[in-house]
């Protein structure tokens, strides 16, 4: 149930910590945080509440997630739950990707912005933020140098408001994000979506069903663009096109007219709805950039800094995020500093860390659509690692780092975890630097969480861990850790360059392999560089461990049964788990039969590891983005019984190499990885899990 919130003026108009424009799920969430860390905050929105606004309704999990945070998922009442994303690619079909979390969190909802704004108002102001409706921000006091406040006019009355600190949550034609100089004079980044809802739709399954790419009023051409069709429940459906090419703005009714008759006439779900109520649209801004996102004493979020994703239109997870890391970083900035504008730089560094490979991806996307929707095209349904890979970077920005690289780390002991933390971020802001510029769809694969939620499995983390074995902190740890990140990307992008069955007809252009091969080129060059400042000994292991990852794949490319035993093990296992396991004892300072064993341990793991792929795909699972059934094959079946004897052999080989290596926090996390039941591949009850 949304109530109405009373206008009035707040009885106090001066000695807030923070003014927050805009009451939308940006600037609610800003006001929320602020309110619970005790700052005062006026909440100010030019519309009463509650207001519609025009959107899809669709929340991914992300947003999920952040929602529950602020304790307000009990308050959606009227919210629809989904279990994940349903892509139809034009011409080729569609493919189900469900949402899977152990812990139950892995869902998203369709919940109307009429209900949800409201209730996200509701919760800021019962955490203590003073709301003013009806009130519109006019412009900033101060400027470009230092904001100090903003001018508020209210039914024809003139109010100076002064705060140190501003929150731009004024969406995506934000008036003050213009006045501050903010805006990207590259306009051509706007977007421009539109939707309508339909009642008595049949059968809406519990997904958020994107059709991918739209064609042009002559059928001809592809556009950059996408439908969706959400369910709302009791058959209501959110029906919608977003359309990314400026020069075909003014198509978007043709647009969304045309994908509305299509599924009237194709989809059996549309043949009896009837539209409720009128299309409406508005502009989707894309031009995020951390250089452009605060001035001093002024900070955007949401659609203000551009915060929209190009391939899927959704915005309001980014909005709730930035809502709440600027409201953080006001709060941390008021209480070092006191009065005076705050300044956004942290704040900048934070969205940019954690933003902007995938924002940058798109923006890359939508000026080379060709390219981007080419090769979506040429590989939707070819699982091959790097494809799925991107797909998922591309598509499903949330949760795409948990698991991308190899299965969930288990939670490292607290000492350990601390130092973990540091030096994968440190890793991350390398990784980020050097693939930013010409593949930034690779940049989110090195970050982690702050907490360490998602911390996966891969080279880097080994390194570390066993860097930790020895105890001694060694400055190259970091860019050999990029170094060996890197490497296994590569490893990931050649195993996707195949020879491509041939159809009938024109051979059509293999986008696909031309993409992996670039890729792969660039991802090696990118790690011998990192491993040369290791110096000649290092580029040499480095070049070994590639040697050897290579012949292990010439021999399984063979497909000759008798090849599948020790050499393709120790390929997989070379540049993934042993060279970073050697090096990272090396750097350590661990003694030579420590660091031998290590190798060693690293060997063993990553043949149980592959083996563990094996029972992957045996259960028809694939852990880059295929969606197979769980529990396809059980223990009984013999070939699954045969490689979980392997795999339980080479785990207790690995455990019997830790023997050598000390006591402490990193052997015992590096135990846990070597358990006979892998957390990846088989569940306590001995089925093949699909990871997806
Ligand atoms: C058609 C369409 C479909 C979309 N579908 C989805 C989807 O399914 N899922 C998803 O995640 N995202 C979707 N988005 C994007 C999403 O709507 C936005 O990213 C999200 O609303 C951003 O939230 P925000 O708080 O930054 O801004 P907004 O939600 O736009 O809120 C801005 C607020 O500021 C107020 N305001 C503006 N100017 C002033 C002023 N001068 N003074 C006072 N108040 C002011 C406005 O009244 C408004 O309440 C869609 C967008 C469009 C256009």
């Amino acid at each position: 149930m949304v109530t109405p919130t009373p206008t009035m003026v707040p009885d106090r108009l001066d000695g807030f910590d923070a003014i927050v424009v805009g009451a939308g799920p940006g600037g609610a969430a800003a006001a929320y945080r602020l309110a619970v860390l005790g700052r005062r905050v006026l909440l100010i929105d030019r519309r009463e509440f509650p207001r519609d606004k025009c959107c899809g309704d669709g929340l991914t999990r992300s947003a999920v997630r952040l929602l529950a945070g602020m304790g307000v998922l009990d308050e959606l009442t009227g919210a629809q739950r989904v279990d994940g994303v349903r892509i139809r690619m034009r011409g080729r079909g569609g493919r189900d990707f469900h949402y899977e979390d152990s812990d139950g969190t892995g869902y998203g909802m369709v919940v109307p912005r009429l209900e949800l704004d409201a209730v996200l108002c509701r919760r800021a102001v019962r955490a203590g933020a003073v709301l003013w409706t009806g009130a519109r921000a006019t412009r900033l006091l101060g400027g470009a140098a230092g904001v100090h406040g903003v001018q508020v006019e209210y039914e024809g009355r003139r109010f100076a408001l002064r705060a140190p600190a501003v929150v731009a949550a004024d969406g995506a034609s934000s008036r003050l994000a213009h006045q501050a100089g903010l805006r990207s004079p590259d306009r051509e980044w706007t977007g421009f979506a539109a939707r309508g809802y339909f009642t008595q739709v049949a059968d809406l399954d519990e997904l958020l069903e994107i059709h991918l790419p739209l064609a042009d009023v002559t059928d001809r051409r592809v556009l950059p663009s996408y439908g969706w069709v959400f369910p709302v429940g009791d058959g209501t459906a959110n029906v919608g096109v977003g359309l990314f090419d400026p020069a075909h703005r003014e198509n978007v009714r043709l647009l969304y007219e045309r994908f509305v008759a299509e599924l009237a006439a194709t989809d059996h779900r549309f043949r009896a709805a009837r539209p409720a109520g009128p299309m409406t649209g508005a502009p989707l801004r894309l031009d995020f950039d951390p250089s452009r996102c605060g001035v001093p004493g002024l900070l955007l979020v949401g659609d203000a800094a551009g915060l929209v994703s190009p391939f899927t239109g959704e915005g309001i997870s980014f909005a709730l995020e930035s809502g709440l890391l600027a409201a953080d970083r006001i709060d941390t900035a008021l209480r070092r500093a006191g009065a005076g504008p705050v300044d956004p730089a942290p704040y900048a560094r934070q969205l940019a860390a954690r933003q902007s490979g995938y924002f940058e991806t798109g923006r890359y996307s939508v000026r080379r659509y060709l390219l981007a929707w080419r090769v979506l095209d040429a590989t939707f349904d070819d699982d091959r690692p790097l494809f799925a890979l991107c797909r998922r970077l591309a598509l499903f920005p949330d949760g795409a780092r948990a698991g991308v690289l190899l299965d969930p780390l288990p939670r490292p002991a607290p000492e350990l975890a601390r130092d973990l933390r540091r030096d994968l971020l440190a890793v991350g802001e390398l990784l980020a630097g050097c693939v930013r510029e010409d593949w930034p769809m690779f940049v989110r694969l090195g970050g982690v969480d702050e907490d360490l939620s998602t911390l996966s499995l891969r080279p880097a983390v080994l390194l570390l861990v066993a860097a930790a074995v020895g105890g001694r902190e060694h400055s190259l740890r970091h860019a050999l850790a990029a170094a060996v990140d890197l490497g296994l990307l590569a490893g990931l992008a050649v195993d996707s360059a195949r020879e491509e069955t041939r159809s009938a007809g024109p051979r059509p252009t293999p986008w696909g392999n031309r993409f992996a091969v670039l890729v792969a080129d660039f991802l090696l060059a990118r790690a011998y560089e990192f491993a040369a400042q290791g110096g000649g000994p290092v580029v040499a292991e480095f070049a070994e461990a590639l040697t050897v990852a290579c012949e292990g794949r010439a021999l399984e490319l063979r497909d000759d049964p008798s090849s599948a035993g020790g050499p393709v093990l120790a390929g997989r296992a070379a540049i993934a788990f042993e060279l970073p396991c050697r090096l990272g004892g090396r750097l350590g300072g661990a003694r030579v039969p420590v660091v031998n064993a290590l190798a060693a341990y690293g060997r063993e793991v990553g043949a149980a590891y592959a083996l563990g792929e094996q029972l992957r795909e045996l259960a028809g699972a694939s852990r880059w983005g295929g969606s197979a059934q769980p529990g396809a094959a059980t223990r009984d079946d013999p070939r699954v019984a045969g490689l979980l004897g392997l795999v339980a052999e080479h785990a207790q080989r690995a455990r019997e190499a830790l023997r050598v290596v000390p006591a402490g926090p990193a052997r015992e996390l590096l135990a846990r990885l070597a358990a006979p039941g892998l957390p990846g591949p088989v569940d306590p009850e001995g089925r093949v899990m699909s990871v997806t």
